[in-house]
């Protein structure tokens, strides 16, 4: 049966994932100013590592299950859980950021999937729609609705398009640990699985390909990336389960204002 138990938190708790969760954004923000052709995704790596550090947190991602870096940089047909390295960005590349920070004991996770440069139309609309599916999952957590629901609104949407809706790696509860119970699977049946319910966290993260939705991991232990080498686009944010409208804990603003003045 379920191994372990999902954890409800208080409000005081919820606002303790807020504040890690918007730093987060904060950091992505920053990372997205130096984010062009040409740059390293170890340099990426290193401003998020001293943002996140100099706003008294620690990187979430660093050290967790033995990953080196404390952003997960994906690029193309990566889909999630690349290791940032000497690889260099390129004009038309597609950029997964996932970023975790760790501050008063609580962790923030969301990740953004950036366009550098001239990028193919059909993988604009793919990054376009990924994050639209990640909103319409987000009108789908609230108290009285199902885990299904929320998979059942990213398929839903995804496969009318004819993309990829990858099944080995799923959302997920969030709060003292970063992984935490229940499962949020991006597919599903309407009014099934876990009841959602107040005091519920959870990261709600779209993982939707240009093409066939199976993945293979690479013999660094840890990138994931499609098998038929057609690109993904990741898209993630930390919300607060409420009645009638979910609390979204994590926020693309301020990645998105970077990005609008560029
Ligand atoms: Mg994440
Ligand atoms: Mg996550």
């Amino acid at each position: 049966m379920s191994q372990g138990s999902i954890q409800y938190k208080t409000e005081t708790e919820i606002e303790l994932l807020r504040e890690s969760s918007l730093l987060v954004g904060k950091t992505l923000a920053e990372v997205a100013k130096i984010l062009k052709p040409g740059v390293s995704t170890k340099a990426l790596d290193q401003l998020a590592e001293t943002f996140i550090r100099d706003h008294f947190a620690l990187p979430g991602f660093k050290g967790y299950g033995g990953f080196p870096a404390t952003l997960c940089i994906s690029i193309n047909d990566e889909v999630v859980h690349g290791i940032p390295g000497n690889r260099i960005v390129q004009d038309g590349d597609i950029v997964s950021i996932d970023c975790g920070t760790y501050k008063n004991g609580y962790y923030g996770d969301s990740a953004y999937t950036f366009a550098v440069g001239e990028v193919k139309p059909e993988v604009k609309l793919l990054l376009q729609r990924t994050k639209e599916s990640l909103y319409l999952a987000i009108e789908q957590a609230i108290v009285g609705k199902r885990v299904g629901d929320i998979g059942f609104a990213v398929q839903n949407y995804c496969e009318q398009f004819g993309y990829g809706i990858v099944r080995d790696l799923v959302g997920h509860g969030v709060g003292k640990n970063l992984h935490e119970k229940p499962e949020i699977p991006n597919f599903g049946r309407r009014g099934t699985g876990a009841k959602l319910s107040e005091g519920m966290v959870i990261a709600i993260e779209p993982m939707i390909t240009l093409g066939d939705y199976n993945v293979k991991q690479d013999s660094d232990g840890w990138t994931m990336r499609t098998i038929d080498g057609l690109p993904a686009a990741h898209f993630e944010h930390e919300v607060a389960i409420r009645k009638g409208k979910a609390d979204v804990l994590s926020t693309f603003s301020y990645i998105e204002e970077v990005l609008n003045k560029q």
